[in-house]
């Protein structure tokens, strides 16, 4: 099984919302993932979060406030 996103994170709170129960957070947007995005945070059915998340960022640039985009 292949490694999740290191943005990957889980939590009951953020983005304005609260849950029960933990559930999947980017760190890069800082909201929820969307169910149908969670299998690419996951890294599910061969799916990568550096090639198929528009949102990904490498790890080491995520403190420059800036989001991946199309470069
Ligand atoms: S939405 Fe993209 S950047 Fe955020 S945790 Fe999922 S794969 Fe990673």
């Amino acid at each position: 099984m292949s490694d999740g996103c290191p943005h990957l994170a889980y939590r009951t709170d953020g983005d304005g919302k609260s849950f029960d129960v933990a559930r999947a957070f980017c760190t890069v947007t800082d909201s929820f993932v969307q169910p149908m995005r969670a299998d690419v945070c996951t890294a599910r059915y061969g799916l990568s979060p550096a090639d198929d998340c528009e949102f990904y960022v490498t790890p080491d640039a995520e403190t420059d406030g800036s989001f991946a985009g199309d470069e």
